[in-house]
């Protein structure tokens, strides 16, 4: 099957690319090698929606990977951003634009005692890995299966046989010594951990969890599962890392670990806290956090940090990120889930399950629940890729990957939604036409 829903300049681009970017893409998922055909190269975005090199327009149910909570070139955004580069591109040296986004994170989400900025989520992830190694004197980290914590070679790791085991790289190029240190659990699933806790409990340095997973399409976690992590962590005399850079700001201002049960000594945030521009965040405890250099012996740095063009996006985003947003974020998260329910219900699709978290959504073409990285995986990628390739063609831009969660902006309203129904509806039917 070879979809053509991209238009000739769109592939024609891609031919270009290919020959000189790897994969004609800069990271792998854009290159539509798990839904098939040739990737959609964009011109231009402007608030809920996308416009490709052809001419095309689509509802952005991407939103950058969730980085744009408020849609496409939200204008007071891009507006800070251009005041802010005619001051001056980068100095290396500090500027008040920093402080004044870690005091507003902070005053958000006010775990983040001490904290510092760094330029993706990956760095985030793997600096606040070293600082718990770091402030610990311990050596191994604890993730779930399905969880995604960026690039970095010790959390490049999936699960070997059995619960709890010791991890095996999920890359070439990672090698067996550095995921040695990695333990791989399973999801929602705190009787495989506290087994990882007895078995290495005085070896590990910390748990990194995503509060609500959303790497394997979005996995909620079940009740009592964040509060074991907690307690099993505390028990063992271990940190809890938690990685927001998805859900951080997305699903409330601040961060969402606590209010589902999880106490975190060091979160990670990324995505929505740059307003589109490239950014991590690391955090956390004040005698954790003031392990790393100057202060401690931990060390960190970088050239472009807190750069001030992702300092003036953050703190325009955050102005803007009223109850209002959020409220208007979960009643369009909730309507999107309805439709796409009502229509896979009237178009016979099944099994289909949608867990959803505010305007976080996981499209699963199989049975629920959905509660760990193997039910996940049964959903059906050529049923996925059929209806990705269908609604893209009637003007939807949804992940270009079964495995990935879909995300709504504030700027998406009803009449959008009701717009993208037939898409829907003919991506629904393309699933369901097997065998092609
Ligand atoms: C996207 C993501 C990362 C990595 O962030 P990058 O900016 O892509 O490096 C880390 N953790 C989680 C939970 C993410 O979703």
């Amino acid at each position: 099957m070879t979809p053509a829903s991209a238009g000739p300049r769109s592939r024609a681009l891609a031919r270009r690319a290919a020959r000189v970017l790897v994969g004609g893409v800069d990271s792998p998922v854009r290159s539509f090698r798990s839904v098939g055909g040739s990737p959609v190269f964009f011109a231009r975005g402007r608030g809920a929606y996308l416009f490709d090199v052809d001419g095309r327009r689509y509802l952005d149910l991407v939103g950058s990977w969730g980085a744009n909570l408020l849609g496409n070139a939200p204008p007071a955004v891009v507006a800070a951003v251009q005041r802010t580069a005619n001051a001056g591109l980068t100095f290396g040296a500090p500027s008040p634009l920093e402080h004044e986004l870690a005091e507003e994170v902070r005053r958000a989400a006010p775990v983040l005692e001490r904290l510092r900025f760094v330029s993706s989520g990956t760095e985030a992830v793997m600096s606040a890995v070293r600082v718990a190694r770091g402030f610990t004197g311990r050596t191994k980290v604890v993730k779930f299966e399905g969880g995604y914590h960026g690039h970095s070679d010790g959390l490049l790791a999936r699960a070997g046989s059995g619960p709890a085991t010791q991890a095996l790289p999920d890359s070439a190029g990672v090698p067996a010594a550095v995921v040695g240190e990695t333990l791989v659990a399973r999801y929602n699933d705190p009787e495989g951990l506290a087994e990882a806790f007895e078995r290495h409990g005085p070896s590990i340095a910390a748990v990194v969890v995503e509060p609500v997973a959303a790497n394997m399409g979005v996995v909620l976690p079940q009740p009592g599962f964040l509060p074991a992590i907690s307690r099993l962590a505390r028990q063992h005399g271990a940190l809890v890392v938690a990685d927001e850079v998805i859900t951080g700001f997305r699903l409330r201002r601040g961060t969402v670990h606590e209010s589902l049960g999880l106490s975190a000594d060091l979160v990670t945030l990324g995505k929505v806290v740059g307003g589109g521009m490239p950014i991590g965040v690391y955090g956390g405890r004040r005698d954790v956090m003031e392990t790393v250099a100057p202060l401690g012996p931990v060390y960190q740095a970088g050239t472009l940090s807190g750069h001030p063009l992702a300092m003036a996006a953050g703190r325009a985003t955050l102005d803007r990120l009223t109850p209002r947003v959020y409220a208007t974020l979960e009643r369009t998260g909730a309507e999107l889930q309805e439709t796409l329910l009502r229509l896979s219900e009237e178009e016979r699709v099944r099994p289909f399950t949608l867990p959803r978290a505010g305007s976080m959504l996981g499209l699963f073409f199989a049975p629920g629940p959905v509660v760990d990285f193997a039910s996940a995986g049964k959903t059906d990628r050529a049923e996925y890729a059929r209806f990705f390739h269908a609604v893209l063609g009637r003007g939807v831009y949804l992940p270009p990957s079964a495995l990935e969660t879909t995300f709504v902006s504030a700027v998406v309203r009803s009449p959008d939604l009701v717009r993208a129904e037939e898409a829907f509806r003919a991506g629904f039917r393309a699933a369901r036409r097997r065998g092609r």
